[in-house]
C-alpha cells in the first residue's frame, strides 16, 4: 500500500487517490481507491468508458495485491509489458477511467500478516465474498461456516458497503474481482450454474474465451462462476454487481493457485513462492487485463445499455427492495445506521419452522377426527 501511494504522488497527472472510511457496531473498514485517468477527467469521467477493479477481497490472497501495484506502475509508465504495443495501448487508455481498489479487505490483510495465513474473511470474521444481497445466506450442502460466513444481514459489512457504494456512483461497464486460489475467467452467475441469457452474456463469454487463448495458455477455467468451479457461491459481489448495478462485463478472476499445495499450507495454495512465477503471473494478468480494457471497449460499441424497458423490469426484486431500504435508512440515520439486525437467513429459517408446526399441528387435529368419526372411509378413499 505505501508503494501504492508513493507511485500515485509520482504521477498526479494520472493518479489520483482517496480513502473511505465506514463502520459499525464498533468495526471499521477503510479502503484505498486509486483513480486513473487523463486529461480533465472530473468532468467528463461519464464520457468515457469506465472500469472498476478490486483486488484483496480475501486476506490469504496476497497476490492479487501485487497485481493491483503492477498494473498501476504499467498505467503509469514505470513499467512496462513487451507484449504489447504502445502506440496501440495509448489508445485504449486515452478513452478510459479505471478505479483500483488495491486492498478490498485491509483489516483481514493485517490478520494474515500477523500470521493466520489462511484467513479470508474480513477483520470480524465474516466472508465480503457472501456478504452481497444477490440469493444472500442461501447454505449449500458443504456449507463451511469458518469460511463462507455471510454476515448477519446482506450488506452488513463496511467493506461491502463502501464498494457498492462506490459501484453506484461510478457505474462502470467493466467489474473485475480478482482473487487466487485457481485459474480461472469467470462470469455470473455464481449462485447458479448457468450464465445470463442474451447478447451481453454472448459478448462475455467469447471475450474470456480470447483471454483464455491469448493470456493463460487455455489452461484458464471458462464459464459461470457457478457451473464452473464445482460449488455455487451466494451473495458474492459480482452476481450482486451484474444483477443490481447492472454491469454489463462483470467477471471474477483468479489468477494463481497451486493445487498440489497441502492444505494446511496456505500460503503455497494461493500465492506463487519464486521470482519467476511472481513475474509471470503479474505480466501475464496484467497483459490480460490490458486485452480487456480494449476489448471492452469495442464489444460494447453501439450496443444499447440499461436501455430495457420491458414490464420485467419494473418489478421490484426483493434485493432491489432491501436495497433501497438500505439506501433509505442509511441515509437517515448516517454512519450510526445499523443495517437489519436479523438477518433474511434468520426470517425464513422462522418463517419454515412456522409452517412445518402448523402442518404438524392440523396433522394431528385431523387424525383425531379420523379417528373418532370417519376412519374407515379415510382409509378406503386412499388408492394404493
Ligand atoms: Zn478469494
Amino acid at each position: 500500500m505505501e508503494e501504492i501511494k508513493a507511485l500515485v504522488g509520482r504521477h498526479p497527472d494520472r493518479l489520483t487517490m482517496e480513502t473511505i472510511t465506514t463502520g459499525n457496531k464498533d468495526y471499521s473498514a477503510e479502503i484505498l481507491v486509486v483513480t486513473y485517468g487523463r486529461g480533465r477527467r472530473e468532468i467528463d469521467n461519464s464520457s468515457k468508458f469506465r472500469i472498476l477493479l478490486s483486488f484483496g477481497q480475501h486476506g490469504r490472497e496476497l497476490i492479487t495485491s501485487e497485481l493491483a501495484l503492477r498494473l498501476l506502475s504499467i498505467l503509469s509508465e514505470e513499467q512496462s509489458l513487451p507484449s504489447m504495443d504502445p502506440i496501440c495501448l495509448n489508445n485504449t487508455l486515452e478513452k478510459l477511467v479505471i478505479k483500483v481498489v488495491p486492498m478490498e479487505n485491509l483489516n483481514g490483510r493485517k490478520l494474515v500478516e500477523a500470521g493466520d495465513l489462511c484467513e479470508r474473511r474480513n477483520g470480524r470474521g465474516v466472508d465480503l465474498n457472501r456478504n452481497w444481497s444477490v440469493d444472500w445466506g442461501k447454505k449449500e450442502k458443504d456449507y463451511d461456516p469458518y469460511e463462507e460466513n455471510p454476515g448477519t444481514a446482506p450488506l452488513s459489512e463496511p467493506e461491502t458497503q463502501i464498494m457498492r457504494k462506490l459501484s453506484k456512483s461510478f457505474e462502470p461497464h467493466i467489474w473485475v474481482n480478482v482473487h487466487s486460489g485457481m485459474e480461472a475467467l469467470f462470469m455470473p452467475y455464481d449462485h447458479r450454474n448457468t450464465t445470463p441469457d442474451g447478447l451481453v452474456s454472448h459478448i462475455m463469454r467469447s471475450m474470456l474465451e480470447e483471454l483464455n487463448h491469448l493470456h493463460c495458455q487455455d489452461r484458464c477455467l471458462v464459464g459461470s462462476g457457478g457451473g464452473s468451479v464445482g460449488y455455487l457461491a451466494h451473495g458474492t459481489a459480482t452476481d450482486y454487481m451484474y444483477d443490481i448495478v447492472k454491469v454489463p462485463l462483470a467477471f471474477t478472476f483468479e489468477i494463481y493457485g497451486d493445487g498440489a499445495a497441502s492444505s494446511k499450507d496456505c500460503f503455497r495454495m494461493f500465492n506463487p513462492i519464486d521470482m519467476t512465477t511472481f513475474n509471470r503471473v503479474l505480466n501475464d494478468w496484467s497483459a490480460s487485463f490490458l486485452t480487456l480494457f480494449e476489448m471492452g471497449r469495442h464489444q460494447l460499441d453501439g450496443i444499447p445499455l440499461k436501455a430495457s424497458t420491458s414490464n420485467l423490469d419494473k418489478l421490484v426484486s426483493i434485493d432491489q427492495y432491501l436495497d433501497g431500504y438500505l439506501m433509505a435508512r442509511s441515509s437517515r440515520y448516517g454512519k450510526k445506521m445499523e443495517v437489519i439486525e436479523l438477518g433474511m437467513q434468520e426470517i425464513r429459517t422462522y418463517f419454515r419452522l412456522f409452517l412445518l408446526s402448523s402442518v404438524l399441528l392440523l396433522f394431528m387435529f385431523c387424525s383425531r377426527i379420523s379417528k373418532s368419526k370417519c376412519s374407515k372411509q379415510i382409509v378406503s378413499a386412499i388408492p394404493l
